[in-house]
């Protein structure tokens, strides 16, 4: 059986500038010292605005800070004449390892289709970049089709085309959850987490589908972490909310299962 890290990554949205970023890293480090994350027991990923990602990537470099660092998405194109887009070439030299992909916020408010995510689960993987794929229902789909048809639907067009060995993460975020302070039960999360899996095994076959990491995201918080963590396929969180309060993220990511 393979073992998968669990990752807990911070979705800080559009919150936090460059300043505020320094004194909010500082204080998670420092509320983090004596946990055991930076070694297998739990990764912790960072995904700030763009603007902030050179202040935090100096910061966790000079204080030997072992959270790593993502952007919250990216452009298809590598480079040119795209006036605002940032290229996964940039997010790489600026050590991120991770992008998130096809956010519910992305699809809603720049009508970013499957087929655009899929463009850019590519560009991540072109550039060393682990994609962090964001797939869920709306409540409108949860009525009509249940909870799994929609995600299902929207991560096989991501994953087509990509290699077996690619290394990539899912993140299960029924749009529902979303801010809303109504997370999915544990047992729905799980549901849903394993047909996902499933589709990386029909896709990509079965090792990727055994070591590839699979979220949860939607109302996380400290209170009910451990009930997400304790179910088989979910293998970590993508924090919104939570993520903004230096003691609420640090409770997540010291979770107990
Ligand atoms: C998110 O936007 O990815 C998210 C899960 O937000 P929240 O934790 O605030 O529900």
């Amino acid at each position: 059986v393979a073992t998968r890290t669990p990752f807990i990554a911070g979705n800080w949205k559009m919150n936090l500038d460059h300043l505020q970023a320094i004194a909010f890293v500082q204080k998670l480090h420092w509320s983090l010292k004596d946990a055991k994350h930076g070694d297998d027991s739990v990764e912790v990923g960072l995904f700030p605005p763009f603007t902030d990602l050179r202040t935090v990537q100096t910061l966790l470099d000079a204080d030997k800070i072992p959270f790593a660092l993502g952007g919250q998405d990216l452009s298809t194109k590598d480079s040119g004449a795209y006036t605002g887009e940032i290229s996964g070439a940039f997010l790489a030299k600026l050590a991120c390892r991770y992008v998130i992909i096809g956010h519910s916020e992305r699809r809603e408010y720049h009508a970013e289709s499957d087929e655009v995510v899929a463009e850019k689960v590519k560009a991540a993987l072109r550039h060393g970049l682990v994609p962090v794929i964001c797939v869920g229902e709306t409540s409108e789909d949860l009525e009509k089709f249940g909870a799994s048809a929609v995600p299902v639907g929207q991560l096989q067009v991501a994953l087509d085309g990509v290699a077996s060995s690619a290394d990539i993460v899912v993140a299960y975020e029924p749009v529902w959850a979303i801010g809303s302070g109504q997370a999915a039960t544990p047992e729905q999360a799980q549901d849903v987490c394993a047909k996902l899996r499933d589709v990386i095994a029909d896709k990509l076959g079965a090792d990727a589908a055994a070591r590839t990491r699979v979220l949860y995201g939607g109302s996380v918080k400290a209170a009910n972490i451990a009930s997400f963590m304790r179910e088989p396929d979910v293998d970590g969180a993508l924090v919104g909310g939570a993520s903004l309060v230096v003691d609420e993220f640090s409770a997540i990511v010291r979770f107990q299962k």
